[in-house]
């Protein structure tokens, strides 16, 4: 998708947030204890690379990806850290994480007698790096019985073309209050660990909900996601005691303003109708932006005042309703604050009855990303 520079929408991150984040956990975690900054999906949609930089500034040693594509984007930015690409990735890209000295992620033995057999046919393809994942009950990827953990480890310790970095693995629950299940996890990856001849450099298992409420987990690293852009993991389930600053504002302009007669339709449906003789502004965005039709009946802030979004979201345009008149270029608040008023992505996530990463990674790449170091 093309990105709107001549437009004034723009996703404004405060990457010094990221910074002041990442440092506050690591003060936070047992000495020793590396993060790695989860930038998967262009960074919860903050902008990978800038956000890779904030955390590295913060003292994160390594990031975490999903796609092999993402990895590839930070390393041509000019990253040498440690990356761990968290999906599985077809083994027959794998050249390409070689090359390039990526850690990828070993779920099941299909998958690695694949990769192992496509390596033997090609002698000098060079050295895999591998952390293996385990299925402590997430119920997504990873070994989640003893004899095929041991199987996978044997073969990667017997074969010259891999290398074994790390084990780790992923709670379902570490944001919820009944520590019950996580507690069961943690017991069966501990389990799993110790079937190991030997524990390989990387042992993990903490996101942020496990670094802010379980005291890291078990292990040496903390793969660093939501908390590091300021939000709470949980949304509002569990209290945060932690100064974390959101990083991620949502801003746009006012591109018409007029008077408005009582009793005229506004937008698609004519959904609304105004009651009276109503202020009415127009902000350049919508759901092609990932500004959902959902939006309409939730507010922006303009002047510190919440204005109502009425009538449907279009495309690339929504209405508000207006106290009164403001001049065209008044700045429109989405997310964010606004003369000491905020908009929180939880509130928006709330209205739309999802979670907060669902509402950052939905902005579109139509949005430009713009960088504030403060
Ligand atoms: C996305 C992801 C994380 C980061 O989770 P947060 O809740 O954002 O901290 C960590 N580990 C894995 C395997 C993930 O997929």
């Amino acid at each position: 998708m093309i990105t709107g520079w001549h437009r004034p929408t723009r996703v404004v991150v405060h990457t010094k947030r990221i910074t002041d984040n990442v440092r506050w956990h690591l003060s936070q975690l047992p000495q020793g204890t590396e993060i790695f900054a989860v930038v998967k999906a262009n960074g919860y949609g903050h902008g990978a690379v800038a956000v890779a930089q904030a955390a590295k500034a913060g003292g994160a040693t390594g990031f975490c990806v999903a796609l092999l594509d993402e990895a590839l984007q930070l390393r041509s930015a000019g990253f040498t850290e440690p990356i761990l690409i968290l999906n599985m990735v077809d083994a027959h890209y794998l050249p390409l994480a070689i090359e390039n000295n990526f850690m990828v992620t070993c779920g099941n033995l299909p998958w690695l007698k694949e990769v192992r057999d496509q390596l033997a046919a090609n002698p000098k393809a060079g050295t895999l790096h591998l952390q293996l994942k385990i299925d402590s009950g997430m119920g997504r990827i990873g070994f989640a019985e003893e004899k095929n953990l041991l199987e996978a480890y044997n073969l990667i310790t017997q074969d010259s073309q891999l290398d074994l970095q790390g084990v780790f693995t992923h709670f379902a629950t570490a944001d919820e209050e009944d520590a019950t299940y996580y507690q069961e996890q943690l017991a069966k990856f501990e389990k799993l660990v110790a079937v190991l001849p030997e524990r390989p450099r990387y042992v993990h298992s903490s996101n942020s909900a496990t670094a802010l409420w379980h005291h890291a987990g078990v292990g040496n690293v903390v793969r660093l996601g939501v908390s590091m852009y300021g939000l709470n993991p949980s949304g509002t389930a569990l209290a945060l005691d932690a100064p974390l600053k959101p990083a991620l504002e949502l801003v746009s302009e006012l591109i018409q303003v007029k008077l408005v007669p009582s009793g005229q339709g506004i937008s698609y449906g004519k959904t609304y109708t105004t009651p009276a003789t109503e202020w009415i502004g127009t902000v350049p965005i919508g759901y092609a932006d990932g500004w959902l039709r959902k939006m309409q009946g939730f507010h922006v802030l303009v002047a510190g005042v919440p204005c109502e979004i009425i009538g449907r979201v279009c495309m690339d345009q929504m209405m508000i309703r207006l106290p009164q008149e403001f001049p065209i270029g008044t700045k429109v608040t989405l997310i964010g604050e606004n003369n000491g008023q905020r908009i929180s992505v939880q509130a928006v996530a709330q209205h739309l009855g999802t979670i907060h990463y669902e509402v950052c990674c939905q902005l579109s790449d139509r949005i430009p990303r713009v960088y504030q170091e403060k």
